[in-house]
């Protein structure tokens, strides 16, 4: 069965387009480049680049690829940046979701799985569960939100069961060294820390510490990215053997503040660097960790849930990005549209 993967040419989508090829699966993806990189989808998947929120060409290629199951990641993903552009974080999370689903009812896919996000959750001192009310505090967690509760609304009125996957922090690098995040722009706290130690920045900055926290600096459930994408995939062959629709926390049920952080990043690297103290961030939360009992009870079991290893995944990929940087035009991931393959984004399964 071939499943169509919505933004499997990004971070997440990527990792987890590896993991579904590592289990049998045929894939489409289906990406606009507008974040994502041709490298990022190896052969045997196909890469079809457009818009997830053009009617027309979602019905074609679930009608033409006989596609029952989706994978919808394509998403604009930046707390800091939703406050900035909240229309197009609507339009993006929430419109074209619902022109997707259009297009999955009209063709008849039954079963959807959602990249959705912890930021639809208020801060809490105790671990977050599934059934906890939502009130998302940016624009970026509320688009998401948005979408969730059309996803619920279509999966109760037509034959469509869908999967909500709630992403913690997600971070880390796959461990074969086949992608890694690569976006240049990148804001979240690992990528930032790891670039300051390479000298891609010259300091980093920790936003607030004065959080009502142990060590008044914002805790974070961080969640390696190999370990999501397999819950993908546990995710979709629960869908299609039967299960119910279902919504899931994705993280270990472990916080970290910033600063601890940090200092795992100083000690993985060797590298000592500049961190400044600078004001909260709009829209940022004081804490916030998954209850992760529900998917556990699916099976899923985390292969690299350290901190450290998570660290070391995602230094690799800096250092190979780093590497890939110095190289002529041809293999640079500073090529104007970054689209070329920094390193080992091929495909291979027995690596
Ligand atoms: N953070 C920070 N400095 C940075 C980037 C992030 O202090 O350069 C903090 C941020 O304020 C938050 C935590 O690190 O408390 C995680 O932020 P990130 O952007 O990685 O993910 P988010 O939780 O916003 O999705």
């Amino acid at each position: 069965m071939t499943c169509l993967v919505t933004g499997g040419a990004g971070y997440i989508g990527g990792h987890t387009v590896l993991a579904l090829l590592d289990a049998g699966h045929q894939v489409i993806v289906l990406d606009d480049l507008s974040t994502g990189f041709r490298w990022s989808v190896p052969d045997p998947a196909r890469l079809i680049v457009g818009d997830a929120g053009d009617l027309d060409l979602v019905c074609r290629v679930v009608r033409t690829n006989k596609i029952t199951s989706i994978l919808h990641f394509a998403a604009k993903t930046v707390v800091p940046d939703s406050f900035r552009d909240p229309l197009g974080y609507y339009l993006t999370n929430a419109v074209k979701t619902q022109t997707l689903l259009a297009a999955a009812v009209s063709e008849n896919v039954r079963n959807l799985i959602f990249s959705s996000t912890a930021a639809v959750y208020e801060s809490s001192e105790s671990l977050v569960s599934e059934d906890q009310k939502a009130d998302p505090e940016s624009p970026y967690g509320r688009s998401k939100y948005m979408a969730e509760c059309m996803i619920k609304d279509v999966g109760a009125a037509y034959n469509m069961r869908y999967g909500i996957l709630r992403y913690f922090n997600v971070a880390g690098a796959d461990p074969k060294g086949r992608n890694g995040q690569s976006t240049k722009t990148a804001t979240h706290l690992i990528k930032v820390a790891l670039e300051t130690a390479l000298g891609k920045r010259p300091c980093m900055e920790i936003f607030g510490n004065d959080y009502p926290t142990p060590d008044g600096f914002a805790v974070r459930d961080y969640i390696h990215v190999a370990d999501l994408a397999n819950a993908h995939v546990l995710a979709l062959s629960r869908l299609q053997g039967g299960a119910e629709s279902f919504t899931v926390n994705c993280g270990y049920s472990r916080g970290y503040s910033v600063r601890e952080v940090v200092d795992v990043v100083k000690a993985v690297t060797e590298i000592d660097f500049e961190v400044r103290l600078a004001p909260r961030r709009a829209g940022d939360l004081a804490s916030v960790v998954a209850n992760s009992d529900r998917l556990r009870s699916f099976g899923w079991r985390p292969r690299y849930d350290e901190l450290s290893t998570i660290v070391r995944h995602a230094y690799q990929w800096e250092l190979e990005l780093a590497r890939a940087s110095r190289l002529p035009d041809s293999d640079s991931v500073n090529t104007p549209d970054a689209t070329d393959r920094p390193v080992g984004g091929s495909y291979n399964r027995t690596m």
